[in-house]
């Protein structure tokens, strides 16, 4: 057996909970004879970063489900609850110190903070004798790898695409997946104790918790947000099924009724699939080209670009990590302080019955289609002329796949203050939207009970007697008049 560069190996896992096509994990094996795992539980900065008790639930559930499988392996995985990431360095010099550990393997993460965080790390274990490596493997490539002609980050999506393509279509790819790591024998297992006692607020243990800090299972105790089956088993079921309908994708991926799109992006944001297992799968069913003979794996592919566009972002432009919007002229923008129109929109309670029945998919399920998002994101930003960012936290609290990179660039793009937004002066109509995307009411039905009795015609935008018996709400706004003071407010930004 070829000689290893280190003896104890740590590897320290965060959004990428799995063994398969794990960068880091893979060369911690490579390069260690003695490898174990650790996450870190920070609830106090999840908190400040808005993550809510779905996102934080589907990581703990995915983290036990991948423990079992590493000791299938006989490869422990330690778990550590700090408050925030300001103790991390500490901790992680005590753990090196402590276990012997030689090198510290990570998968990078790109949000400001994750950054500050990372980079602290590598200092104090620098000063130890400790060398870490972050590899790349939330992204295809490393963000800032791909520039303008003038060496800047991409602002406008179809371009970053565009660059995209011609550099990787039809090449040696680069991205092919990496196996998990093989059983390192029962002896291995013998090698690492229990658990250890730290200085400070808590000991590193095997035993991983339901929850963390002041988070709760599910907000209400909702059990469908549980429902999403875990781990990298499920994701790879739920991958293997949606490749056998990709070929309709385009044509089935805007109706919130059909089971038309992959659902795969709670288990890419905690990791528990890679997007280059997703890649793989994509252009096997597309001659191994971006742009292939199959529209519906050609389209979805482009999605999954979005996904990389916006990770590429939040490292290009860090100003939108920072609470702010990517257009500085925007934050002028007079938002309402209307708080009961905001409720409204969080309960589901609108009147407009789309926009109703996709805020309560998102309240019971943790989920919502992408066409809802962009529909009840418009809503909420133009016709209710409310801040973007009170929307971007109600969906970081609620989403099981909640992530920062995607949600602040859909939700700047629906509010017209990103990089790449939609113009301001292009509105959704929830009515019109309606009735293209859900033509005979089966998704208002199936979330709104009280609409179940109308029409497929009536449905979408139900005639005033509904509201007379108060089982229904009256709308909240005029569609139409308030689109109109939407577009004359950020009209007036420009002059
Ligand atoms: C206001 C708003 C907020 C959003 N918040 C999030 C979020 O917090 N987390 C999140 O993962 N996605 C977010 N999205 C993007 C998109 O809605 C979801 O990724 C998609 O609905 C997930 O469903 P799916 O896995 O079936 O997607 P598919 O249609 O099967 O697409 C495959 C994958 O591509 C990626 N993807 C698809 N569309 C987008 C997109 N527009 N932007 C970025 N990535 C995309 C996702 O990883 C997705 O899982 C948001 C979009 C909007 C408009």
């Amino acid at each position: 057996m070829p000689e290893k560069a280190y003896q104890r190996g740590l590897v320290w896992l965060r959004n990428d909970l799995r063994m398969d096509d794990n960068t880091a994990l893979y060369r911690a094996a490579k390069a260690c004879n003695a490898l174990a795992v650790i996450f870190i539980a920070c609830p106090q900065t999840w908190r400040s970063h808005g993550d809510g008790d779905n996102v934080v639930a589907m990581r703990l559930r995915t983290l036990k489900a991948l423990q079992a499988s590493l000791a299938k392996k006989h490869i422990p995985l330690y778990f550590l609850e700090l408050r925030g990431f300001a103790q991390v360095s500490a901790a992680l010099e005590q753990i090196c110190r402590k276990l012997n550990i030689e090198a510290l393997f990570a998968n990078a993460e790109y949000p400001l903070n994750e950054q500050r965080r990372d980079a602290a790390v590598r200092e104090t274990l620098r000063s130890v004798g400790v060398p870490v490596e972050y590899c790349t493997d939330r992204t295809l490539i490393p963000p800032g790898s791909l520039t303008t002609g003038s060496g800047e980050g991409f602002k406008v999506y179809t371009p970053f695409k565009r660059a995209f393509i011609a550099r990787h279509d039809n090449r040696d790819q680069g991205f092919e997946p990496l196996p998990a790591p093989r059983s390192l024998g029962a002896d291995h297992g013998d090698l690492w104790p229990e658990w250890i006692a730290l200085e400070g607020e808590h000991n590193l243990v095997r035993a991983i918790p339901d929850t963390v800090g002041d988070y709760g299972v599910a907000p209400g105790g909702d059990s469908r947000v549980l429902e999403w089956a875990v781990g990298e088993g499920a994701a790879k079921t739920l991958l293997e099924e949606f490749s056998a309908i990709v070929a309709d994708y385009q044509e089935q991926r805007d109706f919130p009724a059909v089971p038309g799109t992959s659902r795969l992006s709670p288990y890419l944001n905690c990791g528990a699939l890679s997007v280059r297992r997703c890649v793989q799968m994509a252009l096997a069913e597309n001659d191994g080209r971006w742009v292939g003979s199959s529209e519906g794996a050609s389209c979805w592919l482009s999605e999954l670009l979005w996904r990389e566009f916006y990770q590429h972002l939040v490292v290009n432009f860090p100003r939108v990590c920072r609470n702010l919007p990517f257009k500085p002229e925007t934050e002028r923008v007079p938002w309402s302080r209307r708080t009961e129109d905001f409720e409204r929109w969080c309960e589901g309670q609108t009147g407009v019955p789309i926009v109703d029945a996709a805020m309560r998919q998102l309240n019971q399920t943790g989920w919502m289609h992408n066409r809802l998002r962009m529909v009840v994101a418009s809503f909420l930003t133009k016709n209710l002329l409310t801040d973007w960012r009170k929307g971007e936290h109600y969906f970081m609290q609620k989403l099981v796949d909640a992530d920062f990179a995607a949600n602040n660039g859909g939700w700047q793009w629906a509010a017209s203050t990103g990089t790449d937004a939609a113009p301001y002066f292009r509105v959704f109509n929830p009515y019109s939207q309606s009735k293209r995307f859900d033509p005979d009411g089966a998704f208002i039905r199936a979330f709104v009970p009280e609409l179940e009795g109308y029409s497929a015609k009536d449905i979408h935008c139900p005639p005033n007697d509904l509201f007379s018996d108060r089982s229904y709400p009256a709308p909240v706004c005029d569609v139409t008049e308030s689109r109109k003071h939407a577009i004359e407010v950020f009209a007036n930004l420009k002059s």
